[in-house]
């Protein structure tokens, strides 16, 4: 069964490490998120040339807008778009739509087959 990915769920996500992630927050502060194991980050922060790596371990990707650049989008993409990984706010409008209407059916279509699988 399809599992919907959302931020509130990604503590219990697998590749997490038992440190904190040694990132700062765009306000300076220390970020609280704790690493992906084995980075010394957590996935908003590890730098670019790992990130790959990291969102292997965990499982999930970080929006490549503006990536590489001192304002990158560091917020975590959307499990059900194609790469490349874009964040809810920088799907545009159109694919916003189209997507999770996609995504949406699919789920409606999986719950409907397995309901008739089960009686
Ligand atoms: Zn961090
Ligand atoms: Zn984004």
């Amino acid at each position: 069964m399809a599992v919907v990915r959302v931020r509130s769920v990604r503590l219990m996500l697998p590749g997490r490490g038992t440190a904190l992630c040694a990132g700062t927050t765009r306000a300076g502060r220390s970020c609280c998120n704790l690493e992906v194991e084995g980075f010394g980050f957590c996935l908003h922060h590890v730098p670019d040339d790992e990130l790959a790596d990291a969102e292997q371990v965990v499982g999930f990707e970080r929006c490549r807008t503006r990536f590489g650049q001192p304002d990158a989008c560091r917020f975590i993409a959307l499990s059900y778009v194609d790469s490349p990984p874009v964040c809810k706010v920088h799907l545009s409008g159109f694919a916003r739509t189209t997507e999770a209407i996609a995504f949406i059916r699919g789920q409606a279509l999986d719950r409907f087959s397995q309901l008739r699988l089960v009686r």
